[in-house]
């Protein structure tokens, strides 16, 4: 399965993405987590992203396709790929498109999960992650065993820095100016399925009837 996952922050692309890599081997690649790891890790990636990040910004176009040409070659892409969070921009969309064609890849289609801006509000503000296997966590509805201890990995569960109210309100504004038109890029495409869907059994059942998977 080769797929890209749009939707608002908050939207639950990551945990759709978690689910599908477990029907078919398909690898989940957000460009989110690529770009926290190498913050944590102190890279010259990771200098060059942090102040963008932290404020709820795009990182630039040229580093973020520096990112994916490399990662979309890697061996472990040639089962399916599930694209979490790129391309955010029309000039991204446009540089996948060459870069996909130059592999001789199509996808199979773009996913649109499209959820209420009061519910994603709720969802990013009571979210919180594990900063080591980046699991989800949610303080009402899904809290780790132990407050702030992941149960898969022990790692610590935080509220991400971007996850403040207003880098929230910012990455929000940010998706609806630069992200939401990849919907009407990708309808031209003839790729687009919308879904209008806050659970995300839901969304997997969609995308199985879609792409004709039992
Ligand atoms: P995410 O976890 O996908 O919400 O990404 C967290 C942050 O990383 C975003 O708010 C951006 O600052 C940056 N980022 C992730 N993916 C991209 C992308 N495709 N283009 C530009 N910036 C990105």
């Amino acid at each position: 399965m080769k797929l890209i996952l749009l939707g608002a922050p908050g939207a639950g692309k990551g945990t759709v993405a978690k689910l599908l890599t477990q029907l078919d081997g398909s690898v989940q690649i957000s460009t989110g987590d690529i770009l926290r790891a190498a913050v944590a890790a102190g890279t010259e990636l990771g200098k060059k992203a942090e102040a963008a990040m932290k404020a709820g910004d795009l990182v630039s176009d040229d580093l973020i396709m520096g990112i994916m040409g490399e990662r979309l070659k890697q061996d472990d892409c040639k089962k399916g790929y599930l694209l979490d969070g790129f391309p955010r921009t029309i000039p991204q969309a446009e540089a996948l498109k060459k870069l996909l064609a130059g592999m001789g890849e199509k996808l199979d289609c773009v996913v649109n999960i499209d959820v209420p801006r009061d519910v994603i509000l709720d969802r990013l503000t009571t979210r919180r992650t594990c900063t080591k296997c980046n699991a989800i966590y949610n303080v009402k509805s899904n809290p780790p065993k132990k407050t702030g201890v992941c149960d898969k990995c022990g790692g610590p569960v935080v509220q991400r820095d971007d996850e403040t109210e207003a880098a929230i309100s910012n990455r929000l504004d940010v998706y609806n100016q630069k992200t939401a038109p990849l919907a009407g890029f990708y309808e031209k495409e003839g790729l687009l399925m919308s879904v209008n869907a806050t659970s995300s059994e839901a969304v997997i059942n969609a995308i199985k009837k879609r792409i004709g998977m039992k």
